[in-house]
């Protein structure tokens, strides 16, 4: 028991009247603001040692319990090697409550004292309750006392810079676990995280494939403040836009019923030997699958694929095929894929590449993010094939702009 030295009370003379303490301390730094004797606690001590004397019957028990620093959360639970019972300021978090009339005193680690207004039961798992656990009113934290827990439980709790376990004595079942925080060992499990760290605006930027200011708003309402975000590769990487019609002029309502389709290429510098690709988008989403391509000729097979891919996945039939007018789209075999399906093909007027606006737009955008995306890794341009699948990946996962 520590001891008040004020008004002629002396560690003696205080273990004289009341007994030596049957607990110890485990003394290290305490948080001393918010768990201090207060001047009213010390006064119904004084007051009870006086009717206790004059009395001559029980003394309040007392017990100590360490405070390594002061814990933020009411609702967590900390394993404390050094505190003798368990202890809480939240009654919320007891099952069943009695309140005493005469305290229970609990010394704190840095000497400070206080007492306990009840004990009840706290359940802290379905494997794991706690049966007197002291309420300390005010007190900001939530201890569970290692010697109680290990006597009562016949367990063990083994400890690693990480974590810790709780099993059972004898059968080694586990009966609780927890982890450690700030120094802590918490019991239950780690709190998830809903946010790690907040990405600065440019690297949310970066992050998601360089899109413009507007749609990043649209993703991270939390950057709606922002007037402006400067990117050089973005300045390097894209082109200004020039004259496609906003909006194709039909509008479908189901989705594959008009996939939109175009090859670019062929690139000066091959990505593992391909140098073409082929977009098909569905008119009604804008999702996009990109195909990368050694040659033109293999467009049959990859337009095969998708077609099968589309109706086993997603039971989904194409109706209308669009392009230009690549000879690659009029070659027989595809043109007898395409009356086999009952697909339609439609292809745009000669040198007109704006009638096929949405396959081109989709391109020069794939084209786009992909250069910005290589610019601002500072990747060799020969990898513009990964770059490309990974841009139509974050533009899938994109609003876009055609869509309400
Ligand atoms: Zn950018």
């Amino acid at each position: 028991m520590h001891v008040l030295q004020e008004d002629g009370y002396t560690q003696e003379n205080c273990y004289s009247l009341h007994g030596f303490p049957s607990k110890t301390a485990n003394v290290s730094q305490a948080d001393t603001t918010k768990s201090k004797f207060t001047e009213d606690e010390y006064q119904e001590y004084l007051r009870l040692k006086c009717s206790s004397l004059t009395q001559s019957s029980q003394a309040p028990n007392t017990s100590t319990t360490c405070i390594s620093q002061s814990i933020e959360s009411h609702n967590s639970w900390v394993i404390d090697s050094g505190a003798s019972d368990h202890i809480s300021g939240n009654t919320s978090l007891f099952s069943t409550i009695s309140f005493q009339d005469k305290p229970h005193f609990i010394t704190l680690a840095n000497g400070s004292k206080t007492s306990s207004k009840g004990v009840g039961r706290v359940i802290l798992s379905p494997s794991l309750t706690l049966k007197s656990v002291h309420f300390v009113s005010n007190c900001p934290f939530n201890l569970i006392s290692l010697s109680q827990l290990t006597k009562l439980f016949n367990c063990s709790v083994t400890f690693d810079h990480k974590s810790f376990v709780i099993q059972e004595r004898g059968s080694g079942r586990q009966i609780g676990k927890g982890y450690e925080a700030g120094g802590l060992y918490h019991f239950g499990s780690r709190p998830r995280v809903s946010c790690v760290a907040a990405p600065s605006p440019k690297v949310l930027h970066d992050r998601l494939g360089h899109p413009h200011l507007s749609k990043l708003k649209k993703m991270c309402p939390e950057l709606s403040g922002l007037q402006t975000l400067e990117c050089e590769s973005c300045q390097l990487g894209k082109h200004v836009r020039s004259t496609f019609p906003k909006k194709s002029l039909s509008q479908c309502n189901s989705s594959f019923s008009i996939i939109h389709s175009d090859i670019w290429g062929p690139s000066r510098i091959s990505s593992f030997g391909f140098r073409y690709f082929v977009t098909f988008i569905d008119e009604f989403s804008r999702c996009t699958w990109v195909y990368l391509m050694k040659d033109r000729s293999e467009l049959l097979s990859i337009f095969t694929s998708f077609l099968h891919e589309i109706k086993n996945q997603l039971g989904r039939v194409i109706k209308i095929l669009r392009s230009d007018n690549a000879k690659e789209y009029f070659s027989s075999a595809l043109s007898a894929v395409l009356i086999s399906h009952g697909i339609l093909h439609q292809s745009t007027c000669p040198h007109t590449p704006q009638q096929n606006g949405i396959a081109e737009k989709k391109n020069r955008h794939l084209v786009e993010i992909a250069r910005t995306l290589l610019l601002g890794a500072h990747i060799p341009v020969h990898q513009w094939g990964d770059a490309l699948l990974t841009a139509c990946f974050l533009i899938n996962r994109m609003p876009s702009s055609s869509q309400s």
